[in-house]
């Protein structure tokens, strides 16, 4: 696993409480993806552990940015006194039912400006659900962007909360004090499906890849992500409030109402430029011979939007033009007639670079002239320099 920029050098402690030997597992497993991404981690965890831990060949385990201390008892002890002033996050996960309560009876007496944020991840047991059922009932049970400590609530009675999906809030929290804190952008990604019969679609190669890195990146740069993505294999960041639609025409007004009052509107989306102008209401048969087809043009997004009162069109509006041919050209062309603050030119013809690719090559043009050529890299790194360019025109 590639570092994660945004976690380079962060400071976490996660306390594992006594719990089950899978949810142990989670958690090492949790702690090897932060040491991964570039984060101090700090394990915290009781000497059962210790004892199981030792039983394994622990002589990689320690290492510059992984110790284990602060051995835990199983009645826990104070956890809120488990970190530092230099801490910038503390996770307890798997947090069972002791630690709960002893979390509880201690939140009150932190000093919020000063302690550092928690993230906990409890166990599902009856106990815990008490708990968890009368947080929720007085309003504490929060998983917003704006709460300062999260309590994670497992999905579909699952045990314990995923590893990744930890990493995923621990990703937004971590993320809320940076550039792009406080913005809303909306992001468009994958390819739309324009429907020919009930079973049949037009669409596109792209898999949705770049968009999604760009929702992450501005995940980490604590923005307010709204991810309008057609149907794709990929898993949505923690803290992106997704919509799925299918044809260009429910993009066009999932974005027209979304982006009103946005500080950034990123149309990563490959939207087609055709679909069937009559839509067959049943499957067309093959024994009925090879249809014929006609096409319409779709709607253009960014061109609508340019067409709207300037109170309702996003700050700043950013393209993608994938070409395979004359592609600064082609690329400023559209920049021009779009009416967009920053187009992204990539070169489809490159095999590493462009629709469905891991990576991409791309030019950066801005509507004041200037022109950006970067090296080929991930689409995450790619993603992680747009929001950067962003923050700056914002
Ligand atoms: O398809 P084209 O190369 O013109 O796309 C350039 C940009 O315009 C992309 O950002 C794409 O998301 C957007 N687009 C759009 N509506 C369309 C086609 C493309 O907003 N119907």
């Amino acid at each position: 696993m590639a570092t994660i920029s945004s976690l380079v050098d962060k400071r976490v402690v996660i306390a594992i409480t006594d719990s089950g030997i899978c949810d142990i597992f989670n958690a090492f497993y949790l702690t090897s993806l932060l040491v991964q991404a570039g984060a101090k981690v700090k394990l915290s965890i009781s000497a059962s552990i210790i004892d199981f831990l030792s039983a394994l060949d622990t002589k990689n385990f320690d290492g510059n940015n992984l110790s284990i201390g602060y051995a835990l008892s199983s009645k826990q002890e104070n956890l809120c006194k488990l970190v530092g002033r230099d801490t910038d996050l503390l996770v307890i996960a798997p947090c069972n039912d002791y630690a709960m309560t002893e979390l509880l009876e201690n939140l009150t007496c932190r000093t919020l400006t000063t302690d550092p944020p928690i993230l906990i991840a409890p166990v599902l047991s009856n106990e815990n659900k008490n708990i968890i059922d009368d947080l929720v009932q007085n309003g504490v049970f929060i998983a917003s962007q704006l709460a300062r400590d999260y309590f994670l609530k497992q999905k579909d009675n699952a045990k314990v909360v995923r590893p990744l999906e930890i990493l995923g809030y621990i990703r937004m929290i971590l993320g809320r004090s940076g550039k792009l804190a406080g913005r809303k952008i909306v992001i468009t990604a994958g390819g739309t499906r324009e429907a020919i019969d009930p079973v049949r679609v037009i669409t596109n190669r792209s898999s949705g890849k770049q968009g999604y890195a760009l929702a992450q990146a501005a995940i980490d740069e604590g923005a307010q992500v709204v991810l309008i993505s057609t149907p794709t294999a990929l898993v949505s960041p923690v803290g992106a409030e997704t919509l799925e639609v299918n044809s260009a025409d429910e993009m066009l007004e999932a974005v027209l109402t979304i982006s009103v009052g946005a500080d950034a509107l990123i149309m990563a989306a490959a939207v087609a430029d055709f679909r069937a102008r009559n839509i067959a209401t049943n499957k067309l048969k093959k024994r009925d011979g090879v249809p014929e087809i006609k096409l319409e043009a779709t709607p253009d997004i960014l061109a609508a939007i340019a067409l709207r009162p300037e109170e309702k069109q996003p700050r700043l509006i950013v393209g993608f033009a994938a070409e395979s041919q004359d592609l600064l050209k082609n690329a400023i062309s559209k920049l021009e007639s779009k009416k967009a603050n920053l187009f992204v030119a990539n070169d489809i013809t490159c095999p590493d670079s462009g629709l469905g690719a891991d990576s991409n090559q791309v030019t950066l043009l801005y509507s004041d002239g200037r022109r950006e050529p970067l090296p080929l890299m991930s689409k995450t790194d790619v993603a992680e320099i747009i929001c950067d360019r962003l923050a700056e025109l914002l």
